[in-house]
């Protein structure tokens, strides 16, 4: 077995210097059993990143384990030029679950970037607009496109893509800055969004706009939810004026933000067209974009493939992650157990002049860890990671300023998990509060 160090310093050698890895001893994960991981040394974690947010079912589960297995043994690819009946079962499940309503297509892929990136290909050849709006704070991923419209300038590319892109909302902290006498939940916070948007798309755009692209919570922006009535706001002004929505659910789908299925529903709202992956393979390689057909039609007369799109074996472990996730209503749990989580995460933060705020919901929650005047601490959040490390827990990182906490388990952690994860949470707020003196 190669040492964690040799394996680093080969890491080192042929992958590019800017992939970061975390902790200042990184680790690899060489086996998982539902919300725990075992470490290459054989140290034990809870696992409450889940992969980026993306192991939703959990590690090593028979049902989703045996259908990979089967399909494996009888083929494993074939490519879209061939019918696949896992493919058309997986589009005909992902449609009849859509928060879209009317006639609907699926383009499958293998991966959120290029989920957004067809979406916006679609918007833009429905529309015949270049112009797309994407929110501040936003990430879509790491493909020439989406790195182009992401609203975070450490995650965007010197080299910009042809989309022309405005940006659009105020950010989670700036409510009062920008919007003055509105509290989020206050009625009035919508219009004034609205007229807000209203006057980007007039003064900052040709007006012919394509799309809206927007997470419903932002998830390497540090979830940071959208507030709903702003999401309706928005969704009125687009509708003056034809211009569609894709809501970007990759990190929301599926029952992750507890009360709905998909994140998108807590508005209330109907989007044009929604992009998935991450959690619809439970770490398969697969992405799609489901949207009204019309739309997603617009293609036609041009051709368009993505070779490992729904193939035969990312599609049969999606379909079946997907009736796992059904049959065991994780969403349920995931608000429950998310529910617990939060509450345990708001007493432990009263205690911590650390902690500038506990936000996010189900099972996507975070930590705010902020500096003496509430200016972000990215180094108490590295310390943070550390000491939960230390403590048998593995969490994430992320948001604007780097200072996010991120938790985000599989959705079937019992109870018992969360606390032992919380107790573990509490010890390291205490290491990182020591450590700041
Ligand atoms: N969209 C969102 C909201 C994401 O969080 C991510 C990845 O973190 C992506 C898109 C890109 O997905 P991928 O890394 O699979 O390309």
């Amino acid at each position: 077995m190669t040492s964690p160090e040799e394996l680093l310093k080969r890491h080192k050698a042929v992958m590019p210097g800017w992939i970061s890895l975390y902790y200042d001893e990184p680790m690899e994960i060489s086996h998982g059993e539902g919300f725990k991981v075992w470490d290459s040394e054989g140290n034990e974690y809870l696992d409450f990143f889940g992969g980026i947010v993306t192991t939703i079912s959990g590690h090593n589960i028979p049902e989703i384990v045996e259908a990979v297995r089967e399909q494996a043994g009888k083929v494993m690819h074939s490519s879209t030029l061939y019918l696949i009946e896992n493919q058309v079962k997986l589009a005909e499940k992902l449609i009849e679950l859509s928060p879209i309503s009317g006639d609907q297509k699926v383009f499958f892929v293998s991966s959120g970037s290029e989920a957004n990136e067809a979406a916006l290909l679609f918007a833009t050849q429905h529309r015949r607009s270049s112009e797309v709006l994407a929110m501040r704070g936003s990430y879509h991923g790491g493909s020439f496109g989406t790195m182009g419209i992401t609203g975070q300038s450490t995650w965007r590319p010197t080299s910009r893509s042809a989309l022309d892109v405005t940006y659009a909302m105020p950010p989670h902290h700036s409510y009062s800055s920008l919007y003055g006498r509105y509290e989020k939940d206050d009625p009035e916070f919508a219009k004034a969004c609205a007229d807000d948007l209203r006057n980007l798309i007039r003064t900052a755009t040709t007006g012919h706009v394509a799309a809206l692209i927007a997470e419903p919570v932002q998830g390497v922006g540090g979830f940071i939810e959208l507030p709903p009535e702003y999401i309706r706001g928005v969704k009125e002004v687009l509708d003056e004026t034809g211009i569609l929505y894709i809501s970007d659910e990759v990190q929301t789908a599926f029952g992750r933000t507890g009360s709905h299925f998909w994140g998108i529903e807590e508005s209330g709202i109907e989007p044009d067209m929604i992009t998935l992956a991450k959690g619809l393979g439970n770490g398969l390689a697969i992405g799609a974009v489901v949207g009204r057909a019309e739309i997603v039609d617009s293609m036609s007369g041009k051709l368009h493939l993505a070779t490992f799109g729904g193939n035969h074996i990312s599609t049969a472990g999606a379909l079946a992650n997907l009736n796992y996730i059904l049959d065991n209503d994780l969403q349920k749990n995931a608000d429950e157990v998310g529910g617990y989580l939060k509450d345990r995460l708001v007493n432990m933060a009263k205690e911590s002049p650390l902690v500038g705020e506990v936000r996010g919901r189900g099972l996507m929650l975070a930590l705010e860890m902020v500096g003496p005047d509430g200016e972000p601490n990215p180094a108490a959040a590295v310390r943070f990671l550390q000491a939960c490390r230390e403590r048998g827990v593995l969490v994430g990182k992320g948001g604007i300023g780097a200072n996010a906490v991120r938790i985000s388990p599989p959705l079937t952690i019992t109870r018992e998990a969360a606390e032992e994860a919380a107790r573990a949470f509490e010890e390291a707020l205490a290491v990182t509060g020591e450590a700041a003196k």
